[in-house]
């Protein structure tokens, strides 16, 4: 059994700041074990929405009142503070956005639309999630370019080796994951990224996985782009952030068009264009989630990411020799690099069905294919059940997920 006696942790004022951690669920306490998905937000958080709303709710950068200037002070702060996170040189490298899957379909938009054409190639694995396939295929089917999949083996792990192989003159973009949600499966984008690099390739990393889970430094890591959404970071959905290295941001075209993102327009003389990072901003922002955003982050420096990591590899292992007893299960992923998730497969009995019957114990886990299915058609399935932890899971909640998964199984066997 895992001894988490060493570690800092204290996990008992941790799930004090998340007030739906008290709840209960079909006359059981929650245990909340699909943060994957999303994550639950601490109370710091969801004061950051009534303070806002109470005392300055304003649009930002253009009014010259009181509010908007606290409204946009405190917008430009929470650049600043992902600015930080990130590890990133400038805060005008960060753009926010609606999330990953929005960050993602900006460097596509804008930067594949303006580098990519017939005969040029764009690396992306088989771990990816959907938003990381289909925004490549939809441009690809406009503009002819060839999207080519780095392999994983049994193990969920990449083949590096038929990365080297893939990579070529042709090779544009790699775009790849840094943890897969599906398998947890931590990626050597670093590495990766100076071996594209050696072929003239930039490198897109999707961060959503990892950011909760492992301090982020991405100058150190040596990418190009980087994204990741607030809702898996303790932070509000609706919100994220793309890092963009400040050369290849101000080269870029804008992506949508509209107010905030403009210099001036005009119908006699061509419009003209904001300095980064607001040229990717058209719009009224979400500034309480924005603002939200950065309260999370600052939540998470509060308790250390190396902590987290270190707790949530004990409870990975604690779940992972817990679930080991359960006759027919099988666990997908088994990296020996790996975050925070435990997917895995029974004989006999369906993934929905599992999900369906835990979440009667109080026990939320999800079932399906996790936005992976190139994924999981490699191993064969077409669902998984995955539990996924957070800084506020405890070894005695994994008891009762455990607990739960042996009389399930045994119903549906
Ligand atoms: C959740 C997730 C996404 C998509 O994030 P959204 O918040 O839905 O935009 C992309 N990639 C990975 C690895 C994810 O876990």
């Amino acid at each position: 059994m895992a001894d988490f006696s060493d570690l800092q942790l204290d996990v008992a004022r941790v799930r004090r700041d998340f007030p739906i951690l008290d709840r209960e669920v079909h006359g059981k306490p929650l245990v909340y074990l699909d943060n994957a998905a999303t994550c639950q937000t601490p109370r710091q958080v969801i004061e950051v929405f009534d303070d806002y709303y109470r005392r300055y709710n304003a649009n930002i950068h253009r009014g010259l009142h009181t509010l908007a200037d606290e409204a946009t002070a405190a917008f430009e702060g929470t650049r600043e503070t992902v600015r930080a996170y990130l590890g990133a040189a400038e805060s005008r490298e960060i753009v926010f956005t609606r999330g990953t899957t929005e960050a993602i379909n900006l460097v596509a938009g804008s930067w594949g639309r303006a580098n990519l054409g017939p005969g040029d190639e764009v690396l992306i694995s088989r771990l990816e999630h959907h938003s990381n396939i289909v925004p490549w295929q939809l441009l690809a089917g406009e503009l002819g370019f060839a999207i080519k999949v780095i392999p994983v083996d049994e193990r969920g792990v990449l083949d590096q080796a038929a990365y080297r192989d893939l990579l070529g003159e042709r090779t544009r973009l790699v775009a790849v994951n840094h943890v897969s949600n599906a398998l947890g499966t931590i990626n050597p984008v670093g590495e990766m990224a100076s071996l594209a690099h050696e072929h003239g390739a930039l490198i897109m990393v999707d961060g959503a996985q990892a950011t909760p889970h492992q301090p982020i430094d991405v100058q150190a890591l040596g990418v190009d782009f980087y994204a990741f959404s607030g809702h898996k970071v303790y932070g509000p959905t609706g919100v994220g952030a793309l890092y963009g290295r400040a050369e290849l941001l101000e080269a870029m075209p804008p992506w949508q068009g509209g107010g905030e993102m403009i210099k001036t327009v005009s119908f006699e003389t061509p419009t003209t264009f904001a300095d980064i990072p607001h040229k990717f901003e058209a719009g009224t922002p979400a500034i309480a989630e924005v603002i939200a955003l950065g309260r999370a982050l600052e939540w998470v420096n509060g308790i250390g990411l190396e902590l987290i990591q270190a707790w949530e590899a004990r409870l990975l292992e604690h779940a992972t020799e817990g679930v080991a007893s359960i006759e027919g299960l099988r666990v997908l992923g088994t990296s020996p690099d790996k975050a925070a998730v435990l997917s895995f497969v029974v004989d006999g009995a369906h993934a929905q069905d599992i999900g369906l019957l835990i979440d009667q114990l109080g026990v939320a886990i999800r079932t399906g294919h996790h936005c992976a299915q190139p994924l999981l058609s490699y191993f064969g399935v077409e669902a998984t059940c995955r539990a996924s932890f957070a800084a506020y899971n405890t070894p005695e909640e994994i008891d009762v997920f455990v607990e739960g998964l042996e009389r399930v199984v045994s119903m549906l066997r």
